[in-house]
């Protein structure tokens, strides 16, 4: 199902009201409304709707090489991950584990790969959360001693479905309507398992490395389910590459109320992930901006000084400036002031002067010269 236009009139306004009940949110064109969930506890987080959207974010580094690693998940909790994913395909990785979880600081999740034994092993080693791949961890008889050690050990189990590692989903020749349908299937067959053994405490996800289907997927999981949901577009790519198709689907679904806890998968440095996560939450209200926001113009024949020369200024001037204050950089006093009304200060230039303003009223003209300064005097204020 589609989700309604944003458009006036009796007939948006039904569908809107169908799309929020069948989906369980509210649809607000002003504001985010978290669909409801059960909440999971996965140590000190807690992910679900009555908690902040939760970032998370994987290590890259050997799990063995202890010290690299829990530098590394030091780095992605000051980067904004309230939990970190560690790879653990060997014994060696769950033995390295057990080192990890004392000194990281957030609770860990273990991406358990193919391995009963891997599970069990790293819910005993500490981890808060695990990993589980129907693909890879198939029958009953394997799982039930791991739901068990979960619940022993009070761990958390997410369910990641993953379109490519179902068999019969990687023909190419599987329509994309069944695709869909046979991933939901899988993860009913697979919850089932875990509630009959009397275990709630599940986060599910269903990844793609198609925006699309990563949007209709999780539409479909946010219907069929009342547990949190983890959202990511699998094997993005790199940076460049990646980031615009995982804002498309993440924000897409996050703006419908769907996703409580964000994984954005860019091949390269994870602390980008988390800088990314947040960029796509933030325009959203979905997360909390702890340093200033520069609004820049796109610029056009009346900017009469080099707008975007000055907003990198203004940028690199801001960089320690721990405020969530939205600044607009504008290249006219035609437009620049209507358009920067929103914004805690904007400076918008003419003829070598800058003219500031505060919530749309005009509070200074200075010579160009001295906007870095009089900005940082003006943020004192704010
Ligand atoms: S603010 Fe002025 S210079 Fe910037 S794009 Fe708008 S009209 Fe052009």
């Amino acid at each position: 199902m589609k989700p309604p236009q944003q458009s006036t009139g009796l007939l948006s306004y039904l569908s809107a009201f169908y799309f929020a009940r069948v989906h369980k949110t509210s649809y607000n064109l002003d504001m985010v409304k978290r669909r409801k969930t059960l909440t999971v506890t996965v140590g000190s987080v807690k992910i679900g709707s009555s908690a902040p959207i939760v970032i998370q974010s994987m290590t890259k580094v050997p799990t063995v090489d202890i010290a690299r690693c829990v530098r590394q998940i030091r780095r992605l909790a000051g980067a904004g991950c309230a939990l970190v994913r560690v790879a653990v395909p060997r014994r060696a990785d769950t033995a390295a584990l057990a080192a990890i979880v004392p000194k990281a600081g957030i609770p860990l999740i273990a991406d358990v790969h193919f391995s009963p034994a891997r599970a069990i092993e790293a819910i005993e080693a500490g981890a808060a959360k695990i990993r589980m791949n129907p693909g890879n961890i198939k029958n009953r008889k394997d799982i039930l001693p791991i739901i068990d050690a979960a619940k022993m050990h009070k761990a958390a189990v997410r369910i990641g479905v993953n379109e490519a590692s179902i068999r019969d989903l990687g023909r190419q020749d599987v329509p994309l309507s069944k695709r869909t349908a046979m991933m939901l299937r899988e993860m009913k067959r697979y919850v089932r398992i875990f509630e009959n053994r009397g275990f709630n405490q599940l986060v599910l996800s269903a990844k793609s490395s198609d925006t699309v289907r990563t949007i209709e997927i999780n539409r479909s999981i946010a219907v069929a389910f009342d547990y949190p949901i983890h959202i990511g577009l699998t094997h993005a790519g790199l940076p460049e590459e990646a980031q615009i198709p995982s804002a498309i689907a993440l924000g897409t679904l996050l703006a419908e109320g769907i996703g409580d806890t964000i994984r954005v998968s860019l091949a390269g440095n994870p602390v980008l992930e988390a800088k990314m996560a947040k960029r796509i939450l933030q325009p959203l209200g979905l997360a909390k901006r702890s340093t200033p926001e520069l609004i820049v113009c796109p610029t056009c024949a009346r900017a009469e000084l080099d707008v975007v020369k000055l907003a990198r200024r203004i940028q690199k001037a801001l960089r320690d400036v721990g405020k969530p204050v939205r600044i607009a950089v504008m290249g006219c006093v035609v437009n620049g002031p209507g358009e920067a009304a929103d914004a805690d200060l904007a400076v918008c230039t003419a003829k070598k002067k800058a003219y500031f303003y505060r919530k749309g009223r005009r509070i200074a003209v200075v010579p160009e010269v001295e906007i870095i300064p009089r900005i940082l005097q003006q943020l004192q204020r704010l």
